[in-house]
């Protein structure tokens, strides 16, 4: 059975580690490796190694730190079909949509490439008689990381990127039910050239993230998960006195106006709403068509489509759709469609009891309809996170924002129409943080920032952007004067620009 180490001063080891958990393939059911779990001697050696790391990485000037990156960026190119391969036996999505997963991290990692322009600071000639002042962002030292399993190359890439450019060490500790892909990357991240101990790798559950969040030398966490963790793991880093964002969950709804063309609408449905088995915090789980003749429309769309869906194993090139990650979230699934039925929503496709031959213990879970769901049901207001699609028919376009604007998460929405003045209102108006215009889901690019608004975010700077940068950094201001300015005789006064 192949064990998967962490990654600790450049090596990949078990550590000090007694216990490991299994890794299935979610297309057969089988356990196909075991991952070892971190106890707190393994915590601190990563963090000893980073410690040991960091100075000598941070006095690297930007230039050379973005050179990693060029390198880094090169080799998992270099290495993209098989790290797809990788990631899609661990988690059960497509190979295509496992080369997405890593195309977005990766355009991250090019992004933080121009860290020395990125990192430059601010400088004021001559702001008092003979004083200039200038501020310049500084690492915070060692960060940390904690990811969840849907994402298991982008979101590690959107962390250690940023991070890691701006002069800090890394510390990830990505999901546990995926955990290859991750260390393979921060090998490749040595093959670049970076220093060992600047990227360390610890896997585990929740011991290990108490032991991040409590461990006195992490100045920054970084995490993205549900909204019941990521609330956790605000409020318990920030009350250590850390530097925290954490990303939670999502409901997303997408509001299909009279006027959109409905064949795109329903296009962009499917590929939102059953994409990667629903499994996204940006999927879109809620439709909301606008009248009754576009609800009537949009379901009698989508209804061939998603019979027609092909659900099927990574392994096989025509599958659209691959297993959810684990029994527990099927079976999970499977009890959130039953109570859908139980209270009166409409199952329009039912994908209860799909098996695919010679797969019948893959974690396999057929795509759903639900028609007239309402607010009050467990359908609407639990996350799913499975290939799940809910139909909320509302009456005018100021009910389906007021519903948008209800939900507890804000993290993103869309509207789909050909009206320009509904499609501005709406972007103005909506409480969510990323908001698509005939765009089901509206990932913003690296150079922009990523993030929710509502229970889908807690914190106050993003992911990617300028926003990564200004996380990982801290502001430090010098004011400076040389003796030709400076007056004689003390002065007792507050110093103003009088
Ligand atoms: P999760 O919350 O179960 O796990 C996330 C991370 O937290 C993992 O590394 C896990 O090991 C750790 N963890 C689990 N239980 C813990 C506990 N009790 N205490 C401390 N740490 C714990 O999430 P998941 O199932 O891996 O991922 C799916 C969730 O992530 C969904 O809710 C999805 O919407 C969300 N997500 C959000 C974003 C975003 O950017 N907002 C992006 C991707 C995924």
């Amino acid at each position: 059975m192949r064990s998967i180490g962490h990654f600790i001063d450049g090596v990949e080891t078990s550590g000090n580690s007694a216990e490991f958990q299994d890794v299935f393939n979610p297309a057969t059911g089988e356990v196909q490796a075991r991952v070892a779990l971190a106890t707190e001697a393994d915590l601190n050696a990563a963090v000893a190694s980073a410690a040991a790391a960091q100075p000598k990485w941070a006095a690297t000037n930007p230039q050379r730190r973005a050179r990693v990156f060029f390198n880094f960026v090169a080799l998992i190119n270099r290495d993209m079909d098989a790290l797809a391969e990788l990631l899609s036996a661990e988690h059960g999505k497509t190979v295509e949509d496992a080369k997405g997963d890593i195309l977005r991290g990766l355009e991250v990692a090019e992004f933080v490439a121009g860290a020395p322009h990125l990192l430059k600071g601010e400088f004021t000639d001559g702001a008092g008689p003979g004083i200039d002042m200038y501020s310049m962002r500084q690492a915070v030292g060692i960060g940390a990381g904690i990811t969840p399993f849907n994402f298991p190359a982008m979101i590690p890439l959107w962390m250690l990127s940023p991070a890691i450019a701006a002069g800090n060490a890394f510390i990830l500790k990505p999901s546990e039910r995926d955990p290859s892909v991750p260390v393979r990357l921060a090998q490749l991240a040595i093959e670049a050239g970076l220093p060992k101990g600047v990227l360390n790798v610890v896997h585990g559950g929740k011991s290990v993230v108490d032991g991040i969040l409590h461990h006195e030398q992490i100045g920054a966490v970084s995490f993205v998960g549900s909204t019941p963790i990521a609330r956790y793991v605000y409020a318990t880093a920030a009350s250590e006195g850390k530097r925290v964002q954490a990303f939670g969950g999502a409901k997303n709804h997408m509001i299909i106006m009279p006027d959109a063309d409905m064949e795109k609408a329903a296009d962009a449905l499917m590929g939102a709403g059953y994409g990667s088995a629903g499994e996204r915090c940006m999927a879109v789980s809620v439709a909301v068509p606008v009248g009754k003749e576009t609800a009537d429309r949009i379901v009698a769309a989508l209804k061939p489509r998603i019979e027609k869906l092909k659900v099927g194993p990574a392994t096989d090139k025509a599958s659209e759709m691959g297993p959810v990650i684990t029994k527990a979230s099927k079976d999970r699934i499977a009890a959130l469609v039953e109570s859908g039925i139980a209270q009166g929503a409409t199952l329009a496709v039912d994908g209860r009891g799909f098996t695919l031959q010679g797969y019948e213990n893959g974690y396999f879970v057929g795509p759903s309809l639900f028609d007239n769901v309402t607010s009050e049901m467990d359908i609407y207001k639990e996350e799913i996170f499975g290939p799940v699609l809910s139909v909320v028919r509302a009456k005018t376009y100021e009910d389906a924002l007021k519903l948008t604007m209800d939900n507890p998460y804000g993290n993103g929405t869309a509207i789909f129409t050909r009206d320009g003045d509904a499609a501005r209102d709406f972007a103005a108006r909506v409480n969510i943080g990323m908001v698509g215009i005939n765009v089901p889901v509206p990932v913003p690019l690296a150079y922009h920032s990523f993030g929710g608004w509502k229970a889908s975010a807690f914190g106050d700077l993003n992911q990617h952007g300028t926003d990564a940068i200004k996380f990982w950094t801290r502001t430090k201001t010098v004011t400076a004067r040389w003796p030709s300015g400076i007056k004689d005789g003390a002065e007792f006064q507050m110093p103003t620009m009088k």
